[in-house]
């Protein structure tokens, strides 16, 4: 089997890696996810090296070399903008939760290295006339639509249970099913899961809700029960039904963690970042989600809503009330646009009558929270258009309604 590398943009990029390595004397070849992409026709994320050069002849041969793991035997080239991974051939991975010790063996043979992968469709190689190095028919498995363990599925899934979750999350990226002696290790050893580090499990368990088919990856962690060695789902695992409501891809944590809070307000964003060990980033999206979803459930959509909402998490937003509000969802994201366009402000310093004001307004008044109290008011009114944003109409409003010590 041949491929065109000219028609495939990042491979025809990266080929000028490949010749140089191998102009020094060694052997590289794409591998990986890349190759796996392209043979489906789907757009390659990042394009993976395998080759008998070590970082330290890759030093050699490129100006920019980011050593990101040189005991695993992988550097980052930085060539013409892109970023390309490269690794050494080797035949075992170190994992840090791994039951045995790190060990790295370095080989000197392409197949030696595929055969250390995890799924057939994940262990090709390509090399620079597009010949396919195929030793595990993952061609095959490609046109059944399966995923398949390279070799036996229990010994692959014992050196690194993470697989299991992998396995199921290119279930959900590609559509593919999960071939059956895969599929029967995976439900009797789901816990060796218990094992592996909790970062490790949320990156897999993040793209698993990204993906296009992730009605079927639920379906298959509920069936083999793997969610009951997911954070927090091993305290609450009928939480986990609720993510059959999930019926298109969510893009990250925070919209994740902020679905499930919705339904189960008990186990709170705090609970959620601290099992899953996540950045002050996404708990700060999460919480910002489920304030704004508790305020639409309340008045639907409205100015104040959407000011308080950051508009980076629009979008998430507008997937989450699709998911979490069928009924009241029409219309809905064209009106965010709108009312985001049309904000009067977006910050309470743009707001003509600030703290000082006030304070010149009242000097008798001891400075105390009715300062701030006030000011939120002036804000709620302001962003909601009941004030205009003008310096006297505000000034009149709160000498006529609210001034300090009134109650
Ligand atoms: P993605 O599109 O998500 O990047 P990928 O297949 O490229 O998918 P990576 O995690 O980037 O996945 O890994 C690159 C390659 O390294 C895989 O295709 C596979 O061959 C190998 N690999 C990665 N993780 C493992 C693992 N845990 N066990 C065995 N092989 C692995
Ligand atoms: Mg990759």
């Amino acid at each position: 089997m041949n491929v065109n590398i000219t028609q495939i943009p990042a491979f025809q990029q990266a080929l000028p890696v490949l010749e140089r390595i191998e102009k020094h004397g060694f052997q590289a070849f794409f591998v990986g996810g890349s190759v796996r992409d392209a043979l489906i026709g789907k757009d390659i994320v990042d394009v993976d090296i395998a080759s008998s050069a070590t970082p330290q002849d890759i030093k050699t041969l490129f100006k920019k070399v980011i050593p990101v793991g040189i005991e695993h035997g992988t550097v980052i080239i930085r060539y013409e903008g892109q970023s390309y991974e490269v690794t050494t051939f080797r035949s075992e991975s170190g994992y840090e939760d791994h039951r045995h010790p790190d060990k790295v063996e370095f080989v000197t043979d392409i197949e030696l290295d595929l055969a250390r992968r995890d799924f057939t469709i994940n262990a090709m190689a390509l090399n620079r006339d597009g010949r396919v190095m195929d030793p595990f028919e993952g061609l095959q498995a490609i046109k059944d639509k399966k995923i398949q363990a390279v070799g036996d599925p229990l010994e692959r899934f014992e050196e690194d249970p993470l697989r299991i979750m992998r396995a199921i999350r290119f279930s959900s990226q590609l559509g593919f099913h999960i071939e059956k002696n895969t599929s029967a290790a995976i439900l009797k050893q789901g816990e060796w899961l218990k094992e592996i580090a909790v970062e490790r499990i949320a990156v897999e368990f993040e793209k698993l809700f990204r993906g296009e088919y992730l009605i079927q990856a639920v379906e298959a962690c509920k069936q083999s029960g793997i969610h009951r060695f997911f954070p927090v789902f091993k305290q609450y695992p009928f939480l986990f039904d609720y993510a059959k409501g999930i019926t298109y891809p969510l893009d990250d944590f925070a919209e994740l963690i902020s679905f499930f809070v919705f339904y189960h307000p008990e186990v709170t964003v705090d609970d959620w970042v601290k099992q899953w060990k996540l950045s002050r980033r996404l708990k700060y999206n999460a919480k910002a989600y489920v304030e704004a979803l508790e305020q639409y459930k309340l008045r639907g959509l409205d100015e104040w809503l959407v000011y308080n909402m950051p508009p980076h998490l629009d979008k998430g937003f507008i997937r989450l009330v699709g998911l979490l509000f069928p009924d009241m969802s029409s219309g809905y994201a064209n009106k965010l646009t709108s009312i985001r366009k049309n904000l009067v402000i977006t910050d309470r310093s743009e707001i003509e009558l600030s703290a000082a004001h006030l304070m010149e307004m009242f000097p008798d008044v001891p400075k105390g929270p009715w300062i701030g109290e006030l000011l939120v008011s002036l804000e709620k009114k302001v962003v909601s258009m009941e004030l205009a944003n003008d310096y006297n109409e505000i000034k009149e409003w709160v000498q006529a309604w609210n001034p300090p010590g009134k109650d």
